[in-house]
C-alpha cells in the first residue's frame, strides 16, 4: 500500500528503504563544564533510531559541546548518554566512535592524500581492513557521495564542498549507527552548500540517525523531525519544526527567529 503510495508520488508515503541501522540516544541530565566554567545545564534529549534532529541557537549556546559529549570529545560531569539503551561510558572512547560518526565544519582530511587514501586509511586503521578490501569499501562511499570520479584527487584539487563529502564518506566507510554534524556547511561557498545539505538529506531518508548543528534554518525546517533550540547551555524548546518555527513558545525563541529568519 505504502509502495503503491509512493509509486504514485506521494512524497512522503515511503522512506527509501533503510540503508542504514540507526541507533537510539538518549542524553540524561547531564551537566558539563570547562575548567570552573559550567556550559551544559541540565540537558536531557532523546532520539529515536532512524531520526535527524537539528541543534539551533545562538553562538555560544552550548551545540558543539553537547555534539562532543555524544562521542566523547569532551566528559560531562552529571548525568549520562545511552547508546541503544547503553551507556556510552561503559566503553572506551575508541570502541563509542567506531558507532558514533562525527563530520567538522574544517573537514581534517589528510592533505597528502587522495580523496580514496583519506577513506581507505581509516578503513585499514579502525577496521583492520586490507589494502584491497578497503579500496573496495572507499570506493562504494565515494560512489554514494557522487565523487568517484575524483577518487586520485587530493584535498586542495577538491572544492570545499566536494572535500565536505569526502569527509562524510570517510565517516559513513566505518559504518556508524549515529552521525553528528556541526556546521558542516559554515565554511563552504553558498553555491556549494546544497550539495552537501542535499546529501545529508538523503542519508536521513536512509534511516541514518543524525544530530546536526546547524545555521540553515530550511534544511531543520524540512529535514528535521526534531528540532532542540539551546540557549545558554540549556534546551530552551525541543519538538517538531513546524512547531518550533511557526508556534514558538519563548520568547528567546522568538527572539533569535527574528535575527535569523
Ligand atoms: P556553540 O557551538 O553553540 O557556539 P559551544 O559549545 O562551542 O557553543 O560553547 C559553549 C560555551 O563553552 C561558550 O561559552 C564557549 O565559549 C565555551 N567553550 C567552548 N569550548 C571551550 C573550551 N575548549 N574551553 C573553554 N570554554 C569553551
Ligand atoms: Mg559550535
Amino acid at each position: 500500500e505504502v509502495a503503491e503510495l509512493a509509486e504514485a508520488g506521494v512524497p512522503g508515503a515511503a522512506k527509501s528503504p533503510a540503508r542504514f541501522k540507526g541507533g537510539s540516544i538518549e542524553v540524561k541530565n547531564i551537566d558539563m563544564a570547562y575548567g570552573a566554567v559550567q556550559v551544559l545545564h541540565d540537558v536531557s534529549l532523546k532520539v529515536e533510531p532512524g531520526t535527524v534532529t537539528c541543534l539551533i541557537g545562538p553562538s555560544g549556546s552550548g551545540k558543539s559541546t553537547l555534539l562532543r559529549c555524544l562521542n566523547r570529545l569532551v566528559e560531562c560531569r552529571a548525568g549520562d548518554i545511552l547508546l541503544d539503551g547503553e551507556s556510552i561510558y561503559s566503553q572506551t572512547p575508541d570502541q563509542l566512535r567506531r558507532r558514533v560518526g562525527m563530520v567538522f565544519q574544517q573537514f581534517n582530511l589528510f592533505p597528502d592524500r587522495s580523496a580514496l587514501a583519506n577513506i581507505t586509511l581509516a578503513l585499514r586503521k579502525v577496521r583492520g581492513m586490507s589494502r584491497q578490501e578497503a579500496e573496495r569499501a572507499a570506493s562504494a562511499r565515494l560512489h554514494e557521495v557522487g565523487l568517484l570520479e575524483r577518487k586520485d584527487h587530493r584535498p586542495a584539487n577538491l572544492s570545499g564542498g566536494q572535500q565536505q563529502r569526502v569527509a562524510i564518506a570517510r565517516a559513513l566507510a566505518l559504518e556508524p549507527e549515529i552521525m553528528l554534524f556541526d556546521e558542516v556547511t559554515s565554511a563552504l561557498d553558498p553555491e556549494l552548500v546544497k550539495g552537501v545539505l542535499n546529501l545529508m538529506a538523503d542519508l536521513g531518508r536512509g534511516g541514518m540517525t543524525m544530530v546536526v548543528v546547524t545555521h540553515e534554518m530550511n534544511f531543520a525546517r524540512k529535514v528535521a523531525n526534531q528540532v532542540v533550540f539551546m540557549d545558554e547551555g540549556r534546551i530552551v524548546e525541543a519538538g517538531r519544526p513546524a512547531d518550533l518555527f511557526d508556534n514558538p513558545q519563548s520568547p528567546r525563541l522568538r527572539r533569535f527567529l527574528s535575527e535569523v529568519l
